[in-house]
């Protein structure tokens, strides 16, 4: 039978995902992912899973739909200098599947394929202008415009975790703001690492979102990543998104604020694989 194959490769985890061509998830598995200690085997891993979901091999993918941590440069298909990952060269993850596969491979950032995913088949279903944050040990940011994602102009767009705050009265001193992982000074990702408490973080997030909704005025924002349910207790997750949401309307503007609905991610740690599905089909019939 032929398929989509949707993979989902972040600095810890490699997902991968079989669907049929009506869009139905049919097989799914998850491993350590190779990306950090051997870069050049995930293409051969894929396919070892594949083969391991689907043992008797009677599938073809069609297409395969991939999304990793950025930058990337969409162009050749490489995997830039990440500090997420550490590689210090490009990994061509285009020329890698190519060698492995007969189908053509597609490449995003692991959160632009998180919010085709949850606007195809999860929370979002049908809306246009969503924007998406993943918290996880860092903080992804992805941009539905009209139903596009929206890449910039060379896929490096929506990087929301590290656009700067400063907040009156939080607890740091201008001079000692807490950095990320990039080294930015008191950007989103910074504060939200350095709260000491789910409710620190929530007013933290409030700032982030009403930014969000004071630039692009969305119908919608979703909140996925493994931090929330780390770090959230699960009773507290509605109280969470609560704090979150009162905050962002306090300081956020009038008006959008109120049109805005934040939501939890509704595939969870699964979004990235059916958005890379999502992807494949929507590449291959261009
Ligand atoms: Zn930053």
């Amino acid at each position: 039978m032929k398929v989509y194959v949707g993979v989902d490769c972040g600095a810890t985890n490699l997902r991968v995902g079989i669907f049929n061509l009506e869009g139905e998830i049919i097989a799914a598995s998850q491993t350590a992912s190779p990306l950090k200690d051997h870069p050049n085997q995930l293409a051969e891993l894929t396919l070892d899973q594949l083969n391991m979901l689907i043992p008797e091999k009677r599938f073809y993918p069609k297409a395969i739909g991939l999304g990793t941590p950025g930058p990337l440069d969409l162009k050749h298909g490489w995997l830039l200098p990440s500090s997420n990952i550490g590689n210090l060269q490009p990994i061509d993850l285009r020329d890698q599947f190519q060698s492995e596969f007969k189908a053509p491979i597609f490449l995003d950032r692991d959160t632009n394929l998180a919010l085709l995913g949850e606007v195809w088949q999860g929370v979002g279903r049908g809306m246009k202008d969503v924007v998406m944050l993943t918290l996880g040990s860092g903080i992804g940011g992805a941009i539905m415009i009209e139903g596009r994602i929206d890449h910039g102009k060379s896929g490096k767009a929506g990087e929301i975790g590290h656009a700067f705050l400063e907040i009156q009265n939080s607890k740091f001193k201008i001079q000692n703001l807490p950095t990320c992982g990039l080294g930015h000074h008191g950007c989103l990702e910074a504060l939200i690492n350095a709260s000491k408490s789910w409710l620190e973080m929530a007013k933290f997030l409030g700032y982030g979102l009403a930014n969000i909704v004071d630039i692009f005025n969305p119908q919608m924002i979703i909140l996925g990543g493994g931090k929330l349910k780390h770090q959230v207790p699960g009773h507290k997750r509605r109280d969470f998104l609560t704090e979150a949401v009162d905050t962002m309307k306090k300081v956020g503007m009038k008006g959008a604020v109120d049109e805005v609905e934040v939501v939890y991610a509704k595939l969870d740690e699964m979004s990235g694989v059916y958005g890379g599905a999502k992807l494949a089909d929507d590449s291959n019939q261009n």
